[in-house]
Formats: structure tokens, C-alpha cells, sequence
């Protein structure tokens, strides 16, 4: 809680801060104070803290007290500072308000620029300037700004007034409309502003600066704002801070200019200066998209002494800070300006090659290395790639983005990419540029394309942090919105239809193309062999087949933690032996078809296991309820019904009624609370017999060969002691059988799952029977919640996660409050989804687990989190 009074600070000049000081002022308000203490030109400015905009929500959306007074009085410092004032006609202060949170959110919270104008500052400004369109244009942005942003005003009048005026005067871009045109649409902005809001635009500066403070504090709450926090994982109560500063005008002339640059190159992380310069314009025409700039050596060309000053403090900002930096500037009549600095977000190769070269050129430490590439981005580096060998030709290219190939059918507005994306459909997000009103289209997506904007517009950035491939700028495919479709090169596309873009190289492509699978490079490998020095956790993988085995194997993965036998069941050629054996009459018969799938399953083992030499294999025995594998009972009674009425096919009539007879026996209530698991062996022994003897004898023939084939036979769905003896009971027999006949002897054990409540609460008993257990999570999280795991995240989950009585997806992100208390004190493995989630791998290392088990592709995700969770302990690791 804030402390109140007086003594609260809530107000920091850009002087007085510092880089350390980012909960409280922000990530853009730290790091313009850093440059400030750096000595570099900031212009000057003052921070209202993040514990200001809390108080404000506490306050039930009031300012809190004194903090207007101190405003006051940084303001008069600022003026002293840069001796403008406020208001004053004859040398007006323009200032820039600004959001600016602790975790940055790009373009996600708002910003109003050129604050202070009014009737009598815009004569100063002109007189100033000596440029009466400047200043008229600057005016006529300040009223839209505030208007949509403040005010809420629907923006599309202003843009529409604007088209008009341009219309009218027969320009094609904005600074072709004379000072008259401008004026008159000054005059109409006011008036659609006046009929907006039903008051006059204020024109006294101090009330303009209130009202847009109050704005940015409530622009934390919007839907967008929330819904971009809920992606990133970015806590709702950390607030944002506002930033105030003065305006330096990249749009005064052509000696002027604004851009955004990193000190590396954020798509491969290679040494070098990287971004765009816009010259002659404002910094949100650069952010935004709207027009298509020129790389930063546009800058080093038009304006060489400013170049190497930037270029100067890039170097001295990177080597501060120990990070690549993503810095903003305008140059002003030849005068630079840094405006922010902050550590860039970048794409999973760059990370990787950032962090290993950081670590080479002396400036990081390997544990720090391993910290700083997020896990997630790391499955960028596993996406499929076009295939370079098909050589295709491209039917339009852009600035490669977000790196990764997707292909998916066209979309052209994000309500659209959502719908058709949570159908399950693949859909790539096409659009002439992207705003935060199109995220929950772009995280539908399985990429986004747009034709302008460069690699800092916001569907470069958030597609970046969202880890899809994207393309932006491909300025020679023409976007039509209107239609639906873009053209190309004598190409159209329309909704629906597929293409392919390569985030990569920036490649468009015509329909679906082959893929290739990536390969680590040498810098991933270089990177994850640090981490496996740091973790404690063993990574294993989830693996049904010698191919997903393999996979795993390349990735490091140290034993399979879970192999689904069922999954094999399933196969085409196998389900109808699968179905005899479950529509057997007698015991008999099911013995009959079962030693049909005997067969079948020691070769499905025996290539595992060959995989896998030397480590071990988790091998679960039959989970589903039985009726799973036949065929769905609404349709038999369906396809019955029409055969008796039409009196066609007797005989198939008659099978089709048996069938329906035994589903019906089958058919249970709550399939995923009934007779499956380890209920099956209970009932029907001789399945899981079948299986042991299919394992066991795999392993013998295999050691027979000199294979170190090390099976584990894991029982799921105990929940007692007794349950698991009587099992054993049946199959031990079995194992010891098998080796006899073949006269070897093999390393094998049998273990159970631990993924209902009554298991993890006897689990010390249970253990007395149970040579290793392994956390089924996903039946866990199922049976601890009540949720079913089938149903829950479509039915209900989002709305809980919306109104926030989820903070997370209990079945992505192990529950730590209820189902990680049930995995306490007991030392094992994990096989659930939960395993290869970065947040829930910090809690297996936190209680002691061995190892994780999870998707072969996830392996070397699981292998970072494992070691990034060593290293947040801050324990020494050399
Ligand atoms: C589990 O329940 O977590 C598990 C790994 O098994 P399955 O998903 O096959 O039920
Ligand atoms: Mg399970």
C-alpha cells in the first residue's frame, strides 16, 4: 500500500532517477533518467511513478493527493531547464505525454504529443519556427491525439476530415496541405471535437496536461492493454507510469528526423547498427507503419555527424546496460535527441547468438547467458524452414520480420483469423499494417504479413514476441481490405485460399510448399551445452514411436518418460484387430486376436527401445476406456436405424447391431473417471499381459543383440496400494516368464503414475510396491480441479481466465497452490503437458523432481528452463 501524505513521492525528474528505479518510473522513465545521468541529450522531462497510477486505482480513478502539486513543480523545473514555458506565447513548451510500464507493450497503452498548443502558443510556435505549416500541422495532430485518445473520440473522423481536406486540395500526402487547408481543418477537427464532447477543446495547457496524465492511467485498463498482458504473462497490478517530456520535433525540416535502431541486429543478432530512419517526420509515423522508411544508413547519408554521434552512444548504452538495446532518436534541425532506451526484443536466433557472443566478448557470464534467452523463443529455432532446394519462386517478398515458415489459408481481418483460428483452422493474417486492435487476430494466426512497415512496426514486434513468423513491408504485394484479397506479381489470393509466407528470408509463396526441419546451430548447441552444465533436472521426452524417439534422442533427451501404448492401437492397419479383441465374446477369443497384436507391438517396442540404448524407456501400459477404440454410438444407432427401415443389407444389419450392443455395454457416463487405466488390467488381464510379454520379449531379443534396452512398465490411474498389487500380480509373472523362455535377463522395472489425489496422498505407501512413479499431470490437474481435461478450456477456462479467478491454464501451467502441493516430497518424474512448460519446469526443479518428460521438440525448451531454474535460485554456478 502507498504510504500517503506529503512525504509520498510521486514525481521524479529525469535528473534524479536512474536505471534501477524501473518498478517505480517505468521502463521508458528509467532509461531516459540513465541517459540523462549519462550525460547524453534527453530532452528534459519528469516520470509520475507506477505507484501513482496504483494509487489512482485505488483512489477509485482520482489523482492521488499532492501529486498535482508536485507536477507543478517538476514542470517549473523543466521549464528553467529549457527555458520554455507552458503556455507562454512567446516561447511555448511543447511536451510529450507517455505511458510507460515496468515490462514494455508496444503500442499497447497511449501517447499524446505536441500538448500545450493552443490559439496563442501555435502563434509562438509559428513565429519560432518561422514555418506556419509546421506549426499548423503539429497543432491539427495535437487535437486528434487528444481528442481520440482523451476523449475517446472515434479517430476515423478525424482521418476521414483529413482524407477530405487532401482530397480538396489535390495532395497526396499530409505535408502537401497549405497553411489555409490546414487551418480550415483545424477549424473542423474543433468542431468534430466540440460535437463529440458537446465542450470547447481546452485551451488552457495545465488542464490539457491533466486530462491526458488521467488518460494514460486509464489507458492501462483497456481490453487491449489487458489482453496483451495476459499473453505476455505481465501482472495486472504493476500500474504504468507517465512520462512528460519535451517535445524535440523531427518534422521541422529536411535536416530533421526521427528513428528507432538497435545496437544488434535483432532478427540474427549479428554486431552491427540496425533500423530505420524516417527523415523529416514525427516518431509515431515510424512505430505506426504508415510509411515506409529508409534503413538507419539513411541517417549516416543525409546527416554524418549525427550518425557517428548516435552510433557513439548505441556502443556506450549496450556495454552499460550488458545488452543489445533498442534505442528511439529525432534529430532536430541537426540536434539529436535520444528518447528511450530499453533492452530489445528479439527473435530466437538473435537471443541465442546475442547471448553466446555477449558471453565470448567478455561482457556476460554463462549463467547470465543461459538467463537471458527466453525458453519459448527457443521453439523459433525449431520451426520448419521453406525448403531452399525446392526453389519456388516467390510471388512477393518482404523485410523478413519474425523468423519461422507457416502456411495457412488467407485472412484479411483479424475477427476473421480469430474465428477461423480457434476452429482449428490455419490462417495467416494479411494486412496493409497491424494495431493493437488486431492482436487477438495475430495470436490466432499461424503468421501475419503486411505491406508496409518496417522490422520496428508493431506487427514486426508483437509477432516477434509471440514467436510467429511474419513478413511486413512487402510493399509490391498490394493489400485490397476492401475485397478481401491481395495481388501480386499477376497473382490474386483471395480469403480462403492458402499461401505461405517464410519469416526467415520474407518470402510469399503461392498455396503450401515442403518444409524442411531445422537443425541446431552451433551457437544453440554451444548455448544449451552451458545449460546442461547448470541444470540439476533430467530432461526426457514424450515419445509413441522410434521416430518421435529419435527426434528426442538428437534434442538430448535422457530417457523417454512416457510412451502411450495406446497410440499404436489406434493405427489403421491395427484398429480393426483392436476392435475384434475388445468385441470378443470369450476370453478365448480375445486371446486369439491378442496374440495377433502381439506381434505387432514387440516390433513397435523393439524399435523404441533400440532408439533409445542405454536409456531408459517409460512404457505405459493401456489407459482409454475401451470404447474410444470403436466406433462412435450415435452413429451405429443412426446407421441401424436406417438399415432396418429400409430393409437393405440384413447381414450387415446384424454385425452393425452386435457392435452396437457391446458400445452400448462399454458406454460409460464419465468415460475419463471409468473403467480405464489401471481398471482395465483388473478387468481384462490379458490386454496388459499381452503387453508385458510384447515388451519383455523386445528387450530379451534385443539384449540378445548386445542392446542395452531398458524398459520401465508403468501402471496408470493407481489410487491405492492394492490396486497396484493386484496388477503386478498378473504381469510380474508374466516378465519373469518371457525371460526364461528366451534365457536372458534384462534391467526392467515397474512403476505406476501418480495423476489421481487418493495416489498422491498415499504415494509413500504406494511406493512400497513401485520400483519409480512419474506425475501425470494432465489427469492430476483434471481430477484435483474437477475440471475435465476434454471439455474445460473450451467451456469455461478463458472466461475464468478473463475475469482473473484463473491467474493461468491449469492444464499449461502446473497449479502450484493445489496440484503442486500433491507432487511435494516425493522424488520422481513428470510426463504430463505440464512438462515442457517453462513455469512449471521451475517448479518440478523447486520440489526436487528428477526429471521432466516432454514433446521431443520442447526438449531443448525444457533443457534452458531447467537450468534458468537453478540460476534464479542465485546460487554459485561457477
Ligand atoms: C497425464 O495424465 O498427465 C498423462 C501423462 O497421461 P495421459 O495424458 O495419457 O492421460
Ligand atoms: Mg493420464
Amino acid at each position: 500500500m502507498a504510504r500517503k501524505g506529503r512525504a509520498q513521492k510521486w514525481v521524479y525528474l529525469f535528473s534524479e532517477g536512474s536505471k534501477d528505479l524501473r518498478d517505480l518510473l517505468g521502463g521508458k522513465g528509467a532509461g531516459v533518467a540513465e541517459m540523462t545521468r549519462a550525460g547524453m541529450p534527453v530532452p528534459p522531462g519528469l516520470t509520475i511513478t507506477t505507484e501513482a497510477c496504483r494509487e489512482y486505482y485505488a483512489r477509485g480513478k482520482r489523482l492521488p493527493e499532492g501529486l498535482w502539486e508536485q507536477v507543478e513543480k517538476a514542470l517549473a523545473a523543466v521549464e528553467k531547464k529549457t527555458g520554455k514555458h507552458l503556455g507562454d506565447a512567446a516561447n511555448p513548451l511543447l511536451v510529450s505525454v507517455r505511458s510507460g510500464a515496468k515490462f514494455s507493450m508496444p503500442g499497447m497503452m497511449d501517447t499524446v504529443l505536441n500538448l500545450g498548443l493552443n490559439q496563442k502558443t501555435l502563434d509562438g510556435l509559428r513565429k519560432l519556427t518561422g514555418d506556419e505549416r509546421f506549426a499548423l500541422d503539429a497543432y491539427r495532430r495535437f487535437i486528434q491525439m487528444f481528442g481520440k485518445i482523451v476523449k475517446g473520440i472515434d479517430g476515423e473522423l478525424f482521418e476521414e476530415a483529413l482524407t477530405e481536406a487532401k482530397r480538396r486540395a489535390g495532395a497526396k500526402t499530409d505535408p502537401e496541405l497549405k497553411p489555409a487547408q490546414l487551418r480550415k481543418l483545424v477549424d473542423e477537427f474543433k468542431a468534430i471535437y466540440r460535437k463529440e464532447t458537446k465542450e470547447d477543446f481546452p485551451e488552457d495547457p495545465k488542464r490539457q496536461l491533466r486530462q491526458a496524465v488521467e488518460a494514460v492511467f486509464a489507458s492501462w485498463n483497456t481490453p487491449r492493454a489487458v489482453a496483451y498482458r495476459r499473453l505476455e504473462k505481465i501482472p495486472d497490478d504493476l500500474g504504468t507510469a507517465v512520462n512528460v517530456q519535451m517535445m524535440a520535433f523531427g518534422n521541422m525540416a529536411v535536416d530533421s528526423g526521427t528513428g528507432v535502431a538497435f545496437t544488434r541486429n535483432p532478427i540474427t543478432g549479428r554486431k552491427e547498427l540496425y533500423g530505420d530512419f524516417l527523415a523529416n517526420a514525427q516518431g509515431e509515423d515510424v512505430v505506426a507503419g504508415i510509411r515506409n522508411t529508409e534503413p538507419i544508413s539513411g541517417l549516416k547519408r543525409r546527416l554524418p555527424g549525427v550518425y557517428r554521434q548516435f552510433e557513439e552512444y548505441a556502443a556506450r548504452l549496450e556495454k552499460h546496460y550488458r545488452d543489445v538495446q533498442d534505442l528511439e532518436f529525432t534529430v532536430e534541425r541537426g540536434k539529436l535527441w535520444m528518447l528511450q532506451t530499453r533492452s530489445a526484443k528479439r527473435t530466437g536466433e538473435a537471443a541465442v547468438n546475442i547471448a553466446v557472443d555477449m558471453v565470448r566478448e567478455g561482457l556476460i557470464k554463462r549463467p547470465e547467458a543461459v538467463a537471458r534467452v527466453e525458453p519459448r523463443q527457443l521453439e523459433q529455432l525449431i520451426h520448419p524452414r521453406v525448403d531452399p532446394a525446392a526453389r519456388l519462386e516467390p510471388i512477393g517478398k518482404g523485410v523478413p520480420a519474425s523468423p519461422g515458415a507457416a502456411t495457412g489459408q488467407a485472412v484479411f481481418d483479424a475477427d476473421t483469423a480469430e474465428e477461423w483460428g480457434k476452429q482449428g483452422r490455419a490462417v495467416i493474417l494479411v494486412r496493409v499494417e497491424t494495431n493493437p486492435n488486431d492482436v487477438h487476430g495475430m495470436i490466432e494466426a499461424k503468421g501475419i504479413l503486411t505491406s508496409t512497415g518496417g522490422t520496428a512496426s508493431h506487427a514486426a514486434l508483437v509477432a516477434r514476441g509471440m514467436g510467429r513468423p511474419c513478413i511486413v513491408g512487402a510493399s509490391a504485394i498490394h493489400v485490397d481490405l476492401k475485397e478481401r484479397a491481395l495481388s501480386s506479381n499477376g497473382h490474386t489470393v483471395r480469403q480462403g485460399e492458402e499461401i505461405t509466407i517464410d519469416g526467415t528470408t520474407g518470402n510469399v509463396y503461392l498455396g503450401r510448399v515442403s518444409m524442411i526441419e531445422p537443425k541446431p546451430t552451433p551457437n544453440l548447441k554451444t548455448l544449451l551445452r552451458w545449460a546442461d552444465e547448470i541444470r540439476r533436472l533430467e530432461v526426457w521426452a514424450n515419445a509413441d514411436y522410434p521416430r518421435d524417439a529419435l527426434k528426442a534422442r538428437e534434442n538430448g533427451a535422457q530417457g523417454i518418460g512416457l510412451c502411450r501404448t495406446e497410440h499404436m492401437f489406434m493405427e489403421e492397419e491395427r484398429l480393426p484387430v483392436v476392435q475384434a479383441m475388445i468385441l470378443a465374446d470369450s476370453a478365448e477369443e480375445r486371446e486369439k486376436q491378442l496374440e495377433k497384436l502381439l506381434p505387432i507391438q514387440r516390433g513397435d517396442f523393439e524399435g523404441i527401445l533400440r532408439t533409445m540404448r542405454g536409456l531408459p524407456v517409460v512404457i505405459r501400459l493401456i489407459d482409454p476406456p475401451l470404447h474410444e477404440f470403436l466406433p462412435n454410438y450415435d452413429d451405429l444407432v443412426a446407421e441401424t436405424t436406417e438399415l432396418r427401415i429400409t430393409g437393405k443389407h440384413p447381414h450387415k444389419l446384424a454385425e452393425l447391431e452386435k457392435l452396437k450392443a457391446r458400445v452400448e455395454e462399454l458406454r460409460e457416463a464419465n468415460p475419463m473417471l471409468g473403467l480405464r487405466g489401471c481398471r482395465l488390467s483388473i478387468l481384462f488381464p490379458e490386454i496388459t499381459r499381452m503387453q508385458v510379454r510384447a515388451i519383455m520379449e523386445a528387450a530379451c531379443d534385443l539384449k540378445k543383440q548386445r542392446v542395452d534396452a531398458r524398459p520401465e512398465i508403468m501402471i496408470p490411474l493407481v489410487g491405492s496400494l492394492s490396486e497396484l498389487r493386484a496388477v503386478k500380480l498378473e504381469l510380474e509373472p508374466v516378465a519373469e516368464q518371457v525371460q526364461k523362455e528366451k534365457g536372458v535377463r534384462v534391467r526392467y522395472k515397474f512403476g505406476t503414475m501418480i495423476e489421481i489425489p487418493r495416489a498422491a496422498l498415499t504415494a509413500a505407501e504406494i511406493a512400497e510396491d513401485a520400483q519409480f512413479f512419474s506425475f501425470g499431470t494432465n489427469d492430476l490437474t483434471q481430477t484435483t480441479f474437477g475440471f475435465s481435461r476434454d471439455d474445460a478450456e473450451g467451456k469455461f477456462i478463458v472466461r475464468y481466465l478473463e475475469k482473473g479467478i484463473l491467474k493461468q491454464n491449469p492444464f499449461e501451467t502446473i497449479d502450484e497452490k493445489g496440484v503442486g502441493r500433491l507432487m511435494a516430497d516425493l522424488e520422481i518424474g513428470i510426463c504430463g503437458e505440464h512438462g515442457g512448460d517453462p513455469e512449471s519446469i521451475r517448479l518440478c526443479h523447486q520440489l526436487g523432481l528428477d526429471y521432466v518428460s516432454c514433446s521431443p521438440f520442447r526438449v531443448p525448451v525444457a533443457r534452458l528452463a531447467a537450468a534458468q531454474a537453478v540460476v534464479a535460485e542465485g546460487v554459485s554456478t561457477k
